[in-house]
């Protein structure tokens, strides 16, 4: 990759062969090349935005006496934007040969090759995990090779999306760590490739013969081909993703069942994880205490948020997710096929790194996960306890996903096991069920023209997931992270009974967007922004309340915060709670009185 910086800079590896790589005393010059970074390009970019680009483009490039431009993208095709980049006068483009890499390479072809610029050849993927399929990407660089005047091989965006080092995990079956490549391992991938781009294969004949049983062992693992997993997913079919009664029958039933009062309350899942419980879970991965002496921690966490639930008069109540370390990598550390790392780090945003399991082969549940955790709930109150699951799209996003099939069978797969979750929940006597999808709008495809096909699996694999269950169990979902205006088809498509969504600091706007759309099912808009230690007061939460009853009738408005409570502490959480519920009671006596 070309350096990032233009002047003055320290030697960079490979420059010199000065030893001390930061000695101001260097003697050769710096290298003066400049790379611009333009992911925003691999987005639909209406005419106008193409002809700034286009101008902008032309005046960097025509300035005198400046360094060397580049211009990358990553993370899809160019499209649009490939013949204004090919036809600037920069000196290089960065382009993504993982994904979007057909689109790329025909765009290219089109354009007639970029005669007089370097090509920054991303063929070892950035984002994800898997080794590199070394002859593939020798082809794809092959071909390259003749539509530019230098061809470099590259990743296809910034390391920063993967773990630094395979060597160090030490639970990974040997026979899967081969199949990763973290950050260290692309690097070498990078260099091999470029040694058999320049020198031709036979130079990196025994890299190659690696790679290929590599592949090969991948391939044919029981653990990537599982036939009980392949046989289930294949008999799948339409019925299996819809409900066995329409909405308005369900709502009668549940209504029935659950016997709620208007404006029902509940909370999102999470309840403080304390430094109790996060020590409680050091120690028994440090050996201090026992499984049954963590367990019975857990056990005492889920009494207090139960009893705390019940006196202040919440309808629906929550375990409270104590034992979750996180909520996709618990799941992912129960079901076969999933991985966890020990190290795998990456950066999330700011300083927040989080560890992304890896969706490695077919998977399956062995046992069932979280059904004794909710029936211990359910056993220390009479109010009905809501089983709290995370979706298969939100499973798919927040892991490493596979590259050697569909996303939407992998999401089909989750789907499937999560279903046989939501059916023990429902056989252990739990009536209301919620399956989070925070990330459903977050994994939204960056082009319009994919987003159909992106929301077809994901809403089918929702359905999927909640379809078996018996008319009378309500099925909640939850969504966070703000404007859902262009996605409440697809939120309608989930068919979920109750969802609840983040509203607060937006004033209830996704109340007015469902409305707008007609949105039939019940929501609950959040009314207590939990992004922030603030109380609302009642009069507050009660004055949110009456906007959203404006756009959704009391029948089908619920109360609830806008996210789980996980980040919280106890005392602002108390009285919060107080506060909406407070809120829900002050607005039903006004609805009974009018
Ligand atoms: N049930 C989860 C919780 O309460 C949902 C978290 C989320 O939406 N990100 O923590
Ligand atoms: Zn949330």
């Amino acid at each position: 990759m070309w350096p990032r910086t233009s002047t003055r800079s320290p030697c960079w590896t490979g420059c010199c062969r000065c030893t001390r790589r930061s000695s101001p005393t260097c003697a050769r010059p710096a290298p003066s090349g400049s790379q611009l970074d333009e992911p925003a390009l691999v987005q639909d970019r209406t005419p106008a935005e193409l002809d700034a680009a286009a101008r902008a483009y032309r005046g960097l490039g025509t300035l005198t006496d400046r360094p060397k431009l580049l211009v990358a993208s990553y993370f899809d095709r160019l499209g649009d934007a490939l013949p204004v980049l090919a036809e600037a006068p920069v000196d290089g483009l960065a382009l993504d040969f993982t994904e979007g890499a057909a689109a790329n390479l025909d765009a290219l072809a089109t354009v007639g090759g970029l005669p007089g610029k370097r090509l920054v050849a991303g063929v070892v993927n950035g984002r994800n995990i898997w080794v590199n399929d070394l002859e593939k990407s020798l082809a794809t660089l092959g071909t390259l090779l003749g539509l530019a005047d230098r061809v470099d091989v590259s990743a296809s965006c910034s390391l920063l999306h993967v773990p630094l080092d395979t060597a160090a995990e030490r639970d990974i079956e040997p026979q899967i760590l081969t199949w990763l490549a973290f950050a260290e391992q692309k690097t070498a991938e990078i260099v091999t490739l470029a040694e058999g781009l320049a020198r031709g294969t036979g130079a990196i004949a025994a890299e190659l013969a690696v790679n290929r049983a590599t592949l090969a062992s991948r391939a044919d693992s029981p653990i990537t081909h599982d036939p009980a997993v392949r046989s289930r997913t294949a008999a799948v079919t339409e019925a299996d993703a819809r409900r066995s009664q329409p909405y308005p029958e369900r709502a009668t039933a549940q209504r029935a069942h659950l016997g709620l009062p208007l404006l029902p309350t509940t909370t999102i899942g999470s309840f403080p994880q304390t430094t109790e419980l996060r020590t409680a879970r050091a120690d028994l991965r440090a050996g201090r205490i026992d499984t049954v002496g963590y367990e019975e921690r857990i056990k005492a966490e889920i009494g207090e948020v139960i009893s705390f639930q019940e006196k202040t008069g919440i309808d629906v109540l929550v375990h409270g997710e104590p034992e979750r370390n996180d909520m996709v990598q618990y799941f992912a550390e129960q079901l076969t096929g999933y991985l966890a790392t020990q190290h795998g780090w990456v950066q999330s945003y700011g300083t927040r790194y989080v560890r992304p399991p890896i969706l490695a082969g077919d998977i399956s549940r062995p046992e069932p996960m979280s059904v004794r955790w909710t029936a211990y709930a359910q056993s220390l109150t009479d109010r009905p306890v809501k089983g709290m699951l995370t979706g298969p799209v939100t499973m798919l996003a927040w892991s490493f996903v596979r590259d050697d099939q569909p996303l939407g069978d992998t999401a089909r797969q989750v789907a499937l096991a999560l279903r046989d979750e939501v059916n023990d929940l429902e056989a252990s006597g739990t009536s209301v069920i919620q399956v989070d999808e925070p990330a459903l709008r977050e994994t939204l495809p960056l082009r319009a023209a994919d987003r159909p096909a992106y929301l077809a699996w994901a809403t089918e694999a929702f359905r999927l997931s909640t379809s078996g269950v018996r008319p009378d169990t309500q099925i909640h979902t939850h969504m966070c992270y703000a404007e859902f205006g262009d996605i409440v088809q697809a939120i309608d498509d989930l068919d979920a009974d109750v969802i609840s969504l983040e509203a607060a600091r937006s004033h209830m706007q996704v109340a007015r967007e469902l409305a707008a759309h007609g949105y039939p099912r019940e929501a609950g808009p959040g009314v207590y922004d939990i992004h922030s230690p603030r109380v609302p007061s009642t009069e507050e939460a009660a004055a949110l309340l009456r906007t959203g009853l404006e756009a959704i009738p009391a029948e089908r408005l619920w109360v609830n915060p806008d996210c789980g409570l996980k980040t919280r502490g106890w005392p602002e959480t108390r009285a919060s709670l107080e506060s909406l519920v407070a809120a829900a009671r002050t607005v039903r006596e006004e609805l009974s009185a009018s």
